[in-house]
């Protein structure tokens, strides 16, 4: 098993993306740590189905964009489970529109909940894994924080902020052992693409050249190759998982 015995902290796991990330590190023997908004039924199925596979796990309840709160969350959880060896930055939402009638709210919402979070995470794992001098950080980017997209300023610029993060956290932290990638899906099917209506998710498909969406199952390998020694030598880059889309 790639992660036995190493402890994952994962953002806004409880369902879609960071749902099948916590399922496939735990497969691979990791300790599962994760947040979500609030502790809702899907959340703790989410908690029980990771149980189920025998590592130690615990659902926590947090708003990913609040500073205090996760310099909270981080101090419990290297206190319940003694490390922290991964960070997974993947709490994200969308309000999209397009620039003429964006509001502050939808611009700060989208900055607050994607990029102050993975800040928020980013900086508070940074003394733990300093000391034990390794970590791996993954967070999720997007497709578009590399291209743009009409209708998404906001989220493209929040995703693009994720990758200079990680890259510049990949040069800060590494002589210390510790690596900061950033992963870039195109279209996933989840609960936040299911919101777009028909024909938009149609157009989409009929763009990306493998003529299908990606599944969360897809994007969390990728995120399994980065977490573990796999990718020992890989650090402050960006994988596109989008069906050559990009
Ligand atoms: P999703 O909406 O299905 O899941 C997001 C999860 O984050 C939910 O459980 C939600 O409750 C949680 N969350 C939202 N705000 C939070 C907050 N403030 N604090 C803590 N948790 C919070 O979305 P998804 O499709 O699984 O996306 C996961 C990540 O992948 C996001 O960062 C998203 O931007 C990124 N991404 C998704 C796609 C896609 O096509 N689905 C493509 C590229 C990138």
């Amino acid at each position: 098993m790639l992660l036995q015995g190493k402890t994952a902290l994962i953002t806004g796991a409880g369902r879609g993306i960071g749902r099948a990330i916590a399922l496939c590190l735990a497969k691979e023997g990791c300790n599962i740590a994760f947040t979500d908004i609030s502790l809702n039924e899907q959340v703790l199925d989410t908690e029980a189905e990771l149980k189920a596979l025998g590592v130690q796990v615990k659902a926590y309840a947090a708003d990913a964009a609040c500073f205090e709160q996760a310099e909270a969350i981080v101090g419990q959880v290297k206190e319940e489970f003694g490390a922290i060896d991964i960070l997974v930055n993947n709490a994200g939402i969308t309000r999209d529109g397009l620039l003429l009638r964006m509001s502050e709210q939808q611009w700060d919402d989208v900055i607050r909940v994607n990029l102050k979070s993975a800040f928020n995470y980013t900086r508070a794992v940074t003394p733990i894994m300093m000391r034990a001098r390794k970590g791996s950080i993954v967070s999720l980017a997007s497709v578009v924080g590399i291209a743009g997209n009409p209708g998404q300023a906001n989220y493209a610029a929040s995703k693009a902020g994720i990758i200079a993060l990680m890259k510049s956290t990949a040069k800060e932290l590494g002589a210390r052992g510790v690596r900061a990638n950033a992963v870039a899906p195109g279209y996933i099917d989840t609960d936040m693409t299911q919101a777009l209506p028909q024909e938009v998710r149609d157009s989409f498909v009929e763009r990306i050249p493998m003529h299908r969406a990606g599944t969360p199952e897809e994007v969390a390998q990728v995120v399994l190759f980065l977490a573990s020694d796999m990718s020992s030598y890989v650090s402050g880059q960006v994988i596109p998982i989008d069906g050559a889309m990009g």
